[in-house]
């Protein structure tokens, strides 16, 4: 997901905000705050409701990611948009018991912040009107958002609780989230009939506007579990190939000990490459790449040789010639990387690079392989 602020970290996890997520919190605020529009009193609880609600809706992610990380499954961010928050993995899970807590950890948490809202507006009292309301929001939400993702449908997490269940009892990964993945997008198809259904014929006084609503969170339910499908069957697909197979032997590789004038006339203009091998005799050096290049300034390229400004191999990840294929890019997304050295007893035997990857498995279904 693009365009994100960053807002700071928690447990080491990055908390972005996704640029709709200012239009849902402008939104929220005012249809909390109305009509009351003169009232301060109204407008400073409305906020303050609202920033609650996100940092609820933190709560929930965190309580995936934590319980995720506790279970083996690294979380790079969370992220706040339109439809709530979601949290990024780098990898799925690997036993379904893993999915199953990481799953149920996020509705449980929603749930139990929502009771304690409920306790809360028992006790507060009816006459300070903005804060009742809003404190009987809040727990009403929070309920309101456990028993939404309970619902089974991929990706959302009752969906997650769904696969982990099926993958559990029969053994098969890829069956269990074809299933949930269709179940959700069936859910998602509900969503947007329902939606339409209300707004036009409004029942119990809802407005068009929760119609359309609903019918929003259908697509995008939708998109999601068609999403998640095609990328699983990517995941497997890659999961039975191994990196000699899905390599490409197409890459340029410089002696270390040339200058860096000659590594850009020779090798950087000459191949278009961001990206090179540093490899002397067929040994792995390092890797050199254009934002090394940068790091010296132009005067002194003439005396400056590649092996002082290379990333060296004791630095560089690489991986091995009978690795599976999806492993690596799992490693690539941890490191932020875009290309892995394959090396076998310290020689370069080729290059995988991620867009390769994507193009070695689209080449192999268009042909039917
Ligand atoms: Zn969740």
């Amino acid at each position: 997901m693009g365009s994100a602020l960053n807002i700071g970290k928690l447990f080491g996890i990055q908390l972005r905000l996704h640029y709709t997520w200012f239009i849902i919190f402008v939104f929220l605020t005012v249809l909390l705050v109305s009509p009351h529009w003169l009232s301060p009193l109204w407008w400073i609880t409305g906020i303050i409701t609202c920033l609650l609600f996100f940092a609820s809706v933190i709560a929930h992610e965190l309580a995936h990611s934590l319980v995720g990380r506790a279970n083996g499954i690294p979380i790079k961010s969370i992220t706040l948009f339109i439809f709530g928050g979601v949290a990024q993995m780098t990898r799925e899970a690997t036993r379904p018991i893993a999915e199953f807590k990481m799953a149920a950890a996020g509705p449980i948490c929603s749930l139990v912040i929502g009771c304690l809202f409920g306790l809360l507006w028992l006790f507060t009292p009816i006459t300070i009107e903005p804060i009742a309301i809003m404190v009987q929001w809040l727990a009403f939400i929070n309920v309101a958002l456990a028993i939404f993702n309970f619902i089974p449908g991929f990706p959302l997490d009752g969906g997650r609780v769904f696969r982990s269940l099926l993958w559990h009892f029969t053994g098969n990964y890829q069956r269990s989230t074809l299933i949930a993945t269709q179940v959700g997008r069936v859910v998602g198809y509900l969503f947007i009939l329902g939606g339409i259904l209300i707004a036009f014929l409004r029942p119990f006084g809802m407005s068009w506007f929760n119609g359309l609503w609903l019918v929003f969170i259908g697509w995008f339910l939708e998109n999601a579990a068609s999403a998640s499908y095609r990328q699983s069957q990517f995941r497997e697909t890659l999961h039975r190939f191994t990196a000699s197979q899905v390599m490409t032997s197409d890459y340029p590789v410089v002696p270390s000990d040339i200058t860096i004038s000659r590594l850009v006339q020779e090798y950087v203009l000459v191949s278009g490459r961001h990206f090179l091998l540093v490899a002397d005799e067929g040994q792995l050096k390092g890797i050199v790449t254009l934002h090394n290049i940068k790091t010296i300034p132009q005067g002194n390229w003439g005396v400056t040789q590649v092996k002082e400004i290379m990333i060296p191999i004791n630095k560089l990840k690489v991986a091995y010639p009978d690795q599976d294929a999806l492993s690596i890019l799992e490693q690539m997304d941890d490191d932020d990387m875009n290309q892995m050295p394959v090396v076998s007893e310290g020689r370069v035997i080729g290059l995988i690079a991620r867009d390769n990857l994507i193009r070695f498995l689209r080449i192999r279904s268009e042909s039917g392989i």
